[in-house]
């Protein structure tokens, strides 16, 4: 039952605090989320790793004990290892989820708050407008032509109205039975559907699991969220990399065999040369690396939806973005008005005879109103192009109180920006009088006559070229223009009321750039990123702004709205190459420019709020939502929601894409080299008839040493310096393009062949096998760590970059050299890895082959770059 409070002032905080204490919160619940007992059992979750342990177990029984002992201790370190990065992960997906929590208006202790949608609960009050996401299932207890679209549940894509009137007939008791089912299916709303048009109040009355969406979502838990393209790639690249491991190990264990070495210890070789070889962890690296990015992306105000979007964004070679709020900063002031024939400089002199423009502008004006404030400022709330009109006229509350007093609004056409006017009808006293407001052209070519110094004139030819002059020089000036016009008598509401107008005058409003715009444009063109603006702006106004945030410098690089309408896809294709200002657009043309863009090879970001923006996101590779200004049913169709509504954070979410995927081919690159190089150690010795260069512990001790640690710190390396001076690159291309094969193939035989011939130098020396595999064991090390500096950069050389700049990959290096030491210089360690303390003759041998080739390579780097 509803109480007639509860409906006009919605709940109490603190009786909603209670009712979410027994109902529990507007939620879908997820089974799947992993628990992290789950996460770290699903380390084992892997064939080899268990081959290594059952190899362990036989040749600890029949054989060393200590050595069965150290493999399974590495082994489950390892696992922890990776525990930690997959549950780091786990989190801040989590984290991020919950970020990207709708909102919603609900109406708590009498007036409006914005709440995460989860603290809703049965009785609260919500404000639905179009592109709001219902948030829970209620019903309507008022509306203004409310259509939503169902399609989500029903499947049906046709809007369906709801009415709240329905409500009321559905408490009386006269109705019958029938009526009554009719009456609650018109009133529902229904939790995930969304609002397509009109505006209403809407009472809550079941939450969560309960909902209709909630019933669905049980039936839905267990989908996959979905792999990046890159992380699906290198999946299907794993598998062919255990495959070839497996065969080369396999050739190693079997000559070993035959070579009359013990089966069990070649055995145990065998397979933990798998394991160390193996780059299990390259996929979840990837997804670390992604989910890491998203995460200083926050930092950055990006919030990313959808992680393959990081991927991508790299990529970008056209953004573009809306100029109102994003490149300008949104906030209006009214500089000058046109009136009676001349410009204003509102500034510097007072209008004279504006009574009816004033009217026409403010009671014309869906700003919402709070009388109780002291400063205008402070009482106006609403869109800026609208508070700046009342700006203009008010400085005083008191003031416009007084003026609003007594005229009520009858009846109201809202902006739309496919229209680009709002017009309304006002009843003052028995007088009822039109007011419209617009973009200036679309009003003069609905007025038939001009108020001119409190004359009414017909609206001539000539006077309405003179009142266009005005504009284009108004508009020059970056000036957001808006007309005023009215009519008093042939009201007939809803139809042709937006006829034979009156015209009034035009109040210009300046937007200022945004500072951090320009610098942004200018990264973008050194990026060889293509900015573009586009805005439902004149011409001019959007020329203006965009030569002075250096986005374009010819009117030759505008093209308008009516433009795109005359022309063709494929004449648009032609010719979009050159465009940098979309003006006087509507959402609809931003479908075809992106489509346009697209054909022509792009990669395209698009921003976008209203609901009707939704298409053009979705049809874009980057959708980018406003967070302030955005709607529901744009932030979903998104892949990303700026925060700050702010275009330069575009170009910083670009800059980190671009980072995230130089990481990942740092990281893959170091790996598969190490890999290869450990791999060819072993069969080379086989192949060239030597004993075995490492022994079983000593080859997971390196996987532990370097593959872990300093592989996770080149995941947060930062960026090359000019990786905004690179061109974007292409979307199709693999993640080996640009050399990257060569770089691991020559690097990783060279770690192989120098790791074999420190080893042989220890023969040649005459030293014992134990020493001669530490040698070859620290040459391998030193080797992969001096590597790790390398693969931070592809272009420069280690004398090139700064090579401590990143304190995670110096804190892996260092951990993994204690590591090492500890290992040779411990006397009990020595025991367990077969390890001896070498002297410093020796170490100069480690040191000369594992340097040579990245002095010789830096060397190399530093002359042809030279
Ligand atoms: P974008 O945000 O894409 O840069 P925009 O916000 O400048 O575009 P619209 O809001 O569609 O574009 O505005 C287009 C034109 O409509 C403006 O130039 C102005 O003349 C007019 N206009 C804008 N807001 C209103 C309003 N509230 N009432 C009447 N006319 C308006």
């Amino acid at each position: 039952m509803i109480q007639e409070k509860e409906l006009t002032d919605g709940l109490t905080t603190k009786e909603a605090e209670k009712r979410i204490k027994e109902f529990g919160l507007n939620e879908l619940k997820h089974n799947n989320r992993a628990s992290a007992l789950k996460i770290f059992l699903s380390q084992f979750n892997d064939f080899i790793v268990w081959v290594l342990i059952a190899a362990t177990l036989i040749s600890g029984i029949i054989g060393d004990k200590a050595d069965a002992v150290t493999i399974l201790i590495i082994i489950v370190i390892n696992a922890i290892l990776g525990f930690i990065q997959e549950f780091r992960t786990e989190k801040s997906l989590e984290a991020l989820k919950e970020l990207a929590a709708p909102t919603c208006k609900v109406l708590r202790d009498s007036s409006l708050k914005i709440i995460n949608s989860i603290y809703l609960t049965i009785g609260d009050i919500v404000i639905l407008e179009a592109g709001d996401r219902i948030p829970a299932d209620g019903f309507f207890i008022e509306s203004s032509g409310i259509v939503v679209d169902e399609s989500l549940l029903t499947g049906e894509s046709v809007g369906v109205n709801k009415d709240a009137k329905q409500y009321k007939i559905n408490n009386s008791n006269s109705k019958s039975q029938n009526e009554k089912k009719q009456t609650i299916k018109n009133n529902t709303g229904f939790m995930g559907t969304t609002v397509v048009k009109g505006k209403g109040l809407f009472k809550i009355d079941c939450i969560g699991m309960k909902t209709e969406m909630g019933k669905i979502a049980e039936l839905i838990q267990n989908i996959e969220e979905e792999k990046s393209p890159l992380n699906k790639r290198l999946d299907s690249l794993g598998k062919i990399l255990v495959i070839i491991c497996i065969i080369i190990c396999g050739i190693v264990t079997i000559m070993g065999i035959m070579r009359g070495h013990d089966i069990t210890e070649m055995f145990l070789l065998g397979v933990s040369l798998a394991v160390a070889a193996i780059p299990e962890g390259l996929a979840a690296i990837v997804t670390v690396s992604l989910a890491l990015g998203v995460s200083r992306m926050l930092k950055k105000n990006a919030l990313v939806r959808k992680l393959p979007a990081v991927e991508t964004l790299g990529c970008t070679s056209v953004i573009c973005s809306d100029k109102t709020g994003t490149l300008t900063q949104n906030k209006m002031t009214v500089k000058e008005v046109y009136l009676n024939g001349r410009i204003y400089e509102i500034e510097k002199e007072r209008l004279n005879e504006e009574r009816k423009l004033k009217k026409a502008l403010v009671y014309c004006n869906d700003c919402n109103y709070d009388f109780t404030k002291k400063k205008i400022d402070e009482a106006l709330h609403g869109d800026p192009t609208e508070t700046a009109l009342i700006n203009m006229f008010f400085h005083e509350v008191k003031e416009l109180e007084a003026f609003l007093n007594g005229a009520n609004r009858v009846f109201d056409i809202p902006f739309d920006s496919t229209r680009k006017m709002m017009s309304v009808v006002i009843r003052e006293g028995e007088k009822e009088t039109c007011y419209v407001k617009g973009a200036p052209e679309r009003v003069i070519e609905r007025c038939d006559y001009i108020l001119e110094n409190n004359k009414i004139k017909p609206f001539t030819y000539q006077k309405k070229k003179q009142v266009a002059d005005f504009i284009t020089a108004m508009s020059s000036r970056a000036l957001r223009c808006i007309a005023g016009a009215y009519k008093e008598d042939n009201l007939i509401k809803g139809e042709r009321i937006e006829e034979n107008l009156i015209f009034l005058g035009i109040a210009g409003s300046i937007d200022p750039p945004r500072e951090e715009a320009r610098d942004a444009v200018l990264k973008c063109k050194l990026a060889g990123i293509k900015p573009v603006m586009i805005t439902g702006d004149h011409q001019n106004t959007a020329l203006a702004i965009a030569k002075s945030l250096n986005i374009c410098n010819t009117s030759e690089q505008v093209m308008t709205g009516e433009e795109i309408e005359a022309i063709s896809d494929l004449e648009l294709e032609g010719k979009i190459k050159k465009i940098r200002v979309f003006a006087r657009v509507s959402p609809s043309h931003k479908l075809r420019i992106v489509r346009a863009f697209k054909k022509k090879g792009n990669i395209v970001a698009m921003t976008g709020d209203g609901v009707n923006d939704a298409p053009a996101i979705k049809e874009s590779d980057i959708g980018i939502a406003m967070g302030i200004s955005g709607t529901d049913v744009t932030k979903e169709a998104s892949s990303m929601i700026l925060m700050d509504d702010n275009f330069s954070t575009i170009v910083a979410a670009v800059e980190e894409g671009r980072i995230i995927y130089d990481n990942i081919r740092k990281f893959i690159r170091y790996l598969l080299s190490c890999n290869l190089g450990e791999v060819l150690t072993m069969f080379l010795a086989t192949v060239f008839y030597l004993p075995n260069p490492l022994s079983p512990i000593q080859i997971l001790l390196v996987n532990l040493a370097t593959d872990g640690l300093p592989a996770i710190a080149l995941g947060v390396d930062p960026p090359e310096q000019d990786i905004m001076r690179q061109l974007p690159r292409e979307k199709k291309e693999s993640i080996f393009a640009r050399g990257l094969v060569e770089k691991i193939v020559i690097r990783g035989s060279l770690i192989g062949l120098c790791t074999l011939l420190a080893f042989m130098a220890g023969r040649y020396y005459k030293m014992n096998l134990e020493t001669c595999r530490t040698l070859a064991l620290c040459t391998l090390v030193m080797s992969q760590l001096i590597h790790v500096f390398e693969c931070r950069s592809e272009r420069h050389s280690i004398f090139q970059i700064k090579l401590f700049t990143n304190p995670y990959l110096v804190g892996a290096v260092m951990i993994s050299i204690i590591l090492i030491c500890a290992v040779l210089y411990v006397p009990f360690l020595q025991g367990i890895f077969h390890t001896v303390a070498l002297s410093i003759n020796q170490w100069l041998i480690v040191m000369f082959f594992s340097g040579i080739i990245a002095f010789i390579n830096s060397v190399y780097l530093l002359i042809k770059s030279k």
